[in-house]
């Protein structure tokens, strides 16, 4: 019997954040849909880089393929050949529950008296003990994440349909859940009542459909974008279309901040608003709160640079490309020993000393988590001759951990929960240090100070104290 989960997540290498996933779901009768499903999780693979798989029905059976590693290694032509129906589901995972191993990779397929089902999940659960302890007590997980505790409870439910297990299940699951299921005939996509996490749909050809976590998604496969599905809404998409049904459970919007600051890609729109457009706005607000005598702005690649592109438009400073990121580094990277580092081994980052050297470096990027990586970065481009390096940030500080599934850091480790912001100023050795203001950001949203989870920023969570009991790390102030 295996009823046990592991809530620990590996930790990520470097200073930075991670989402957890991407999904994809596609009902479009005669079209290659296994293949929908593999051009859509390529676009959504910055969601995820640790494992992935794709779903199909052909009305008749379901079938899958999921393996570790990235979307181009795990599907080839045969394998695609393979992938025949009208229906697909996909998923690409970074783990932030349950560790980085096999039988985490989704999608999951699940047995119940009504049917099977295949279950794709983005989000962090902040109950699962709880929910766990509502499956049988003898109940067989084959999964060590807290995606399966949700697809078990669906699976188990009471209700004669789909939808009503769903809302069974949408009534006691806390967190974050964005998720697209699929029976032989149906497609199933829903959000959970806060919102967490982004999921929209578009049509695809006459008589398509296709749902995934970010509008590039469907943009790379050529569906129109609709609409985001709504928080606690539930998608059902059948040979007779769509239609929509809603949780009775509400609760206050709380869309993660982030997606719009660091996780969707810039060509994604949310809710209406392109994510290129809001970063472009959170770096014309912070030079319009914190500006600066200097001779040049650059931006830390990749998230960073619509953010460095509106410093230098509102500062009137040129725009210049300072560093070049190698985006090959992944999560199984062997780290250089100290030795090879003060020798000048620098993997992720080189500078381009033509655009440095003699200058006062503006340096936008898009968060400080617990402040590692921001020192080298200064150091390197003083090091290719930066006579002045003054950072600019388009997230407020980040004084509080994520409840919601999001691989950031504890209390201990937040370097903004345990300094000032001057403190860490000195610390990263910067000559000035500016963090784009709360309003500053949602403003440049376009959106409601109401509308977003903005709890690693202000501490007020969409809920308390249920999800402040899912708290990674111990409060130390
Ligand atoms: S706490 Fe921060 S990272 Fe977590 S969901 Fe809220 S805004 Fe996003």
């Amino acid at each position: 019997m295996a009823r046990s989960y592991d809530s620990e997540a590996p930790m990520p290498a470097g200073d930075s954040m991670h989402e957890e996933c991407g999904v994809t779901g596609v009902f479009a009768p005669g079209a290659d849909v296994g293949r929908l499903a593999y051009f859509g999780l390529y676009a959504l693979q910055h969601r995820g880089q640790e494992s992935a798989g794709i779903a199909v029905s052909d009305g008749e059976r379901l079938s899958s393929h999921r393996d570790m590693g990235l979307i181009g290694g795990i599907f080839n032509e045969d394998i695609l050949g393979t992938m025949k129906g009208h229906i697909s589901v996909g998923h690409t995972r970074y783990s932030t529950s349950g560790s980085s191993i096999m039988c985490n990779a989704q999608p999951f397929i699940e047995d119940t008296n009504i049917g099977q089902f295949a279950y794709a999940h983005n989000g962090n659960l902040t109950n699962s003990e709880a929910l766990l302890a509502m499956l049988p007590a003898d109940i067989n997980l084959e999964a060590t994440s807290d995606s399966e505790i949700l697809s078990k409870t669906i699976a188990l439910a009471d209700g004669e349909t789909m939808v009503e297990r769903i809302k069974a299940a949408m009534r006691v699951a806390e967190g974050a859940y964005s998720v697209v299921m699929a029976t032989k005939d149906t497609i199933y996509a829903f959000r959970d009542p806060w919102g967490v996490r982004p999921l929209c749909i578009g049509t695809y050809g006459d008589d398509g459909y296709m749902v995934a976590s970010e509008s590039c998604a469907l943009a790379t496969v050529g569906a129109q974008y609709l609409r985001e599905i709504e928080a606690g809404e539930i998608v059902v998409i059948d040979k007779h279309g769509l239609r929509t049904e809603h949780t009775e459970v509400v609760k206050p919007p709380a869309l993660c901040m982030f997606e719009y600051i660091y996780f969707a890609r810039p060509d994604s729109v949310l809710s209406g608003r392109s994510i290129y457009m809001a970063r472009y706005q959170m770096g014309k607000a912070l030079a319009r709160e914190y500006p600066v005598d200097a001779d040049v702005v650059m931006a830390v690649p990749d998230s960073a640079i619509p953010g460095g592109i509106g410093f230098a438009a509102e500062s009137g400073l040129p725009y210049v490309e300072g560093l070049i990121k190698n985006r090959y580094i992944g999560r199984t990277f062997i780290s250089p020993n100290q030795q090879m580092r003060s020798q000048g081994v620098q993997l992720k980052f080189n500078p381009i000393v033509e655009n440095l050297r003699g200058q006062r470096v503006v340096v936008v990027d898009d968060s400080i988590v617990r402040g590692t990586t921001t020192p080298r970065i200064v150091s390197l481009l003083r090091d290719a001759g930066a006579r002045e390096v003054h950072l600019r940030i388009t997230s407020p500080p980040i004084v509080h951990p994520c409840y919601l599934g999001v691989d950031m850091a504890t209390y201990e480790e937040l370097i903004a929960h345990n300094l000032s912001v001057e403190q860490i100023c000195e610390k990263v050795g910067a000559d000035s240090l500016g963090y784009l203001s709360v309003d500053g950001l949602v403003s440049a949203t376009g959106r409601e100070n109401r509308d977003f989870c903005l709890g690693c920023l202000t501490g007020r969570y969409p809920a308390e104290p249920a999800l402040a009991g899912a708290a990674p790390g111990r409060r130390s102030a």
